[in-house]
């Protein structure tokens, strides 16, 4: 008897072992505007993300985390195609993403690398492993790091 895993030659296409052996802008940044970290319990990932913003340009990015080489991956590849563009192209790129991994929507030619992540669609515990940095990356575009908030009166 066994659990069913995913079909790993699916899965885990070269491009995402890559990504998992050899994760880019993997570290930390001195003084990220902002910053937020989130984690996935059922599958034991974890990830923090610094994030540096300039006017609307999404400047450097850097993460640190642990856990299934989905994740990791997914977050390496984020942080490659989201860095250097707006806070715009962020959202953009975002939804089309969920839209591929949620939907099972055609990948767009926007999207780069993250396409070799469509084949996750079919497995929702999975797809939860794919979309965890990228709800990181939502909380942190919200939250900045430089100020603690103000409570806010009244
Ligand atoms: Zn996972």
């Amino acid at each position: 008897m066994s659990i069913a895993e995913p079909q790993f030659d699916e899965l885990y296409r070269e491009v995402i072992l890559d990504h998992y052996r050899k994760p880019r802008n993997a570290g930390s940044l001195g003084s990220p505007t902002h910053f937020a970290e989130g984690a996935n319990p059922v599958c034991g990932d974890e990830i923090q993300l610094d994030v540096s913003i300039e006017g609307d340009v999404i400047c450097e990015m850097a993460f640190r985390g642990q856990g299934c080489s989905i994740s990791q991956s997914s977050a390496s590849m984020m942080t490659e195609r989201i860095c250097g563009g707006t806070i715009a192209d962020a959202h953009r790129i975002m939804q089309l993403f969920e839209a591929l991994l949620l939907e099972s929507a055609e990948p767009d030619p926007a999207l780069g690398d993250l396409e070799a992540l469509q084949g996750v669609a079919k497995f929702p515990v999975r797809v939860k492993c794919a979309l965890l940095s990228w709800k990181v990356l939502k909380e942190a575009l919200e939250n900045t790091n430089t100020e603690p908030i103000a409570p806010q009166g009244g």
